[in-house]
């Protein structure tokens, strides 16, 4: 089954409203593949999402950083899935690195996380991947799966989930991962997902990779068949992205 190639850039906490203007500008008259060929959502911080909404050619897509885990109250500080598609914002990211490492987003909360904003109607690219120490103690499939079981249990419709496979190792620090070990971990998450959800949800789901890919490392990355695309993120700050997409298979 062919999957349609997606290419995400998570701006992460990065940006004045005049450097966001400047990217959505140079975005916006990027010659890129074509719609029909290639999903294009930028996830920019939460307070220029209606911005970046407003202004972004609508071949285009937007996504939030995170949500909250259920409908919006008593919650300072956080943003609620509702809110989200209120504003018409329709991908979420959920589950990445940062926040499992530093807000200490378990994995069962991420799956908490991802089974509400999809049965609020969001499209969600969740993340999941392992630490150098993880990594080097030969634990890799072990963490992703373990990652992936727990939002596994808490879903039964895959269709609106992109899976993105982030080495932690890989991720801000330029030392990306080969073609050989991206394909590696995609092609055990889809076995996992083959055996543990079903044959049609393991051959429909993309799975991206990301971790300091750029214009330079996307192309090779791209030519695995288990490589549906990538989640951008210092890259995707610059004209980079554009390059990104030109190299879409
Ligand atoms: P990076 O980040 O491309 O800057 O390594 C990727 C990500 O965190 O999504």
């Amino acid at each position: 089954m062919a999957r349609k190639f997606f290419v995400g850039g998570n701006w992460k906490c990065n940006g004045t409203s005049e450097e966001v203007k400047k990217i959505v500008s140079t975005l916006n008259d990027g010659q890129v593949a074509s719609a029909d060929v290639v999903d294009v959502v930028v996830s920019p911080p939460f307070v220029f999402l209606p911005l970046v909404k407003s202004s972004l050619r609508p071949d285009f897509q937007v996504a939030a950083q995170n949500c909250w885990v259920k409908k919006g109250g008593a919650y300072t500080g956080e943003i609620s899935a509702e809110m989200l598609l209120n504003l018409d914002i329709p991908w979420v990211i959920l589950g990445h690195s940062e926040r499992r490492l530093l807000l200490g987003e378990s994995n069962e909360f991420v799956g908490d996380k991802v089974a509400y904003a999809l049965s609020k109607g969001l499209k969600v690219i969740a993340c999941v991947g392992e630490t150098l120490e993880q990594r080097e103690s030969g634990a890799t499939v072990e963490v992703v799966a373990a990652q992936t079981k727990a939002i596994a249990e808490r879903i039964s419709d895959w269709t609106n989930v992109v899976l993105a496979y982030e080495p932690v190792w890989a991720i801000g620090t330029g030392k990306v991962a080969t073609p050989a070990q991206a394909q590696e971990v995609h092609y055990e998450l889809r076995k996992w997902l083959q055996i543990n959800v079903s044959v049609e949800v393991a051959e429909s789901t993309r799975i991206i990779y990301g971790g300091s890919v750029n214009g330079a490392n996307c192309k090779e990355l791209a030519a695995q068949p288990d490589v549906d695309g990538f989640l951008v993120g210092g890259a995707s700050l610059k004209v980079c992205i554009l390059i990104v997409l030109l190299k879409v298979p």
